[in-house]
């Protein structure tokens, strides 16, 4: 039978992430030396007191399905976590664990979002949310932000993205792919304009909370006054705990929306897996002393790469203040010719440093911003290093 996908999934563009990440593999797998900082995933071991978790889980026969929704002694460690880290009061009727951060966007997405529902994307964005808008047949409409405001939104470019049709606003703070991270007064302007458009409802991509070096810490929109009853506050253990192959991701959210999940999800994936919800709670439970080195430790990365980035000529790089990625701005190579290869825009850029450089970046058109690549840190120093100076020696 000849190809007969279905239109929905041949318009739908290939995860850049995950496309670049296999590209380096199967490089490395032909015997090219090639570091990979394409894709953001902690180079951490998980935990061991996670492992310990997880291990007892299956000791004590964790085997069975699931609820739905996740396990009740879950729920309730992660309305904990809401209330000491963020202070959000969430019950655990408004809470839905899923099959990674990913799964809980792709279920809010399919259960709030109709046909040409407009859903604002500050852009740059993280490379997954677009093809996610547009699976559900709404419209994601980028707003793009530039180096010049950190890659934030201003408040006066959400109003003027405001439509009758707008449905969502969604984000990620601390921002995969820029870094950047929402203060408090920011948000508190941005809420000033929402506050006038009661009917969006904000999608709050956070899994990144705790990998933020800004003195004044994380803030959640959703503890904004008037924002808790339209904000899904989105979260995971994916980063923070380096859990990224355990799939636990989870949303506090208004309880329609939370019961809308649960629906959608007891007919895709009945549930997440049982022996990494058991490890989520010992995860969750533990105080954040017990993943400072870890953050620490991105924060020490950061200011090396940034550090280094400087003397390369061309690269206009932000100061990220959380996750584990930098931006830089590369547009100062578009139309040049680097050792005969003709640059026209960030595509091409990534591809001419990965076969030339042998590093494995991903190019700034994924995430909406045409003029930047993204370089993720979650590397070791050695790896940085030579990855950087390999860079600065092609370009
Ligand atoms: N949101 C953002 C901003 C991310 O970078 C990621 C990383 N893949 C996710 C959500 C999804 O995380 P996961 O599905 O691994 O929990
Ligand atoms: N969030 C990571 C990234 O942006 C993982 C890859 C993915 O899930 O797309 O690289």
């Amino acid at each position: 039978m000849s190809n007969q996908l279905s239109e929905r999934v041949q318009k739908m563009s290939t995860s850049a992430t995950l496309a670049m990440a296999a590209k380096a593999r199967e490089l490395r797998n032909e015997g090219k030396d090639i570091i990979g900082l394409s894709l953001g995933e902690p180079d951490f071991n998980i935990p061991d007191f996670v492992k310990e978790a997880a291990k007892q889980a299956i000791d004590d026969n964790y085997s069975s399905y699931t609820p739905v929704d996740g396990y009740a002694e879950l729920k309730r460690a992660i309305s904990k976590k809401f209330k000491r880290d963020n202070d959000l009061d969430y019950d655990v009727r408004q809470i839905v664990v899923s099959t990674g951060a990913k799964q809980s966007l792709f279920n809010v997405a399919m259960v709030v979002l109709n046909p040409k529902d407009e859903v604002i994307l500050p852009a740059p964005y993280w490379v997954s949310y677009s093809d996610i808008v547009k699976l559900t047949e709404a419209l994601p409409v980028e707003v793009p932000t530039s180096i010049e405001t950190d890659f934030k939104m201003t408040p006066e470019q959400l109003e003027a993205a405001i439509t009758p049709k707008t449905k969502m606003l969604w984000f990620s703070s601390p921002c995969n792919p820029s870094g950047s991270v929402y203060g408090k007064k920011e948000l508190e302007a941005l809420v000033e304009v929402l506050k006038k458009h009661p009917q969006i409802i904000v999608v709050s991509d956070e899994i990144y909370e705790h990998i933020n070096f800004k003195g004044s810490g994380h803030v959640s929109i959703a503890g904004i006054e008037g924002m808790y009853d339209r904000t899904v506050t989105v979260n995971g253990v994916s980063k923070a705990f380096a859990m990224t192959g355990w799939r636990i991701g989870y949303i506090g959210a208004p309880e329609w929306i939370a019961k809308g999940c649960t629906k959608l999800q007891g007919q895709v994936t009945s549930g997440a897996n049982a022996i990494a919800q058991r490890a989520t709670i010992a995860a969750l439970e533990a105080s954040k002393s017990k993943i400072q080195y870890m953050i620490d430790e991105f924060h020490r990365r950061r200011d090396l790469v940034l550090g280094l980035l400087e003397n390369i000529d061309g690269f206009n790089v932000n100061v990220p203040e959380g996750a584990f990625y930098v931006f830089p701005d590369v547009s100062a190579f578009f139309g040049k010719t680097l050792n005969g290869t003709k640059i026209n825009n960030a595509s091409d850029f990534a591809l001419y440093l990965l076969e030339r450089a042998n590093v494995a970046t991903v190019t700034g058109e994924a995430f909406g911003n045409p003029n930047c690549i993204r370089i993720s840190y979650a590397a070791s120093e050695t790896e940085l290093k030579e990855a950087i100076s390999r860079i600065a020696k092609v370009v």
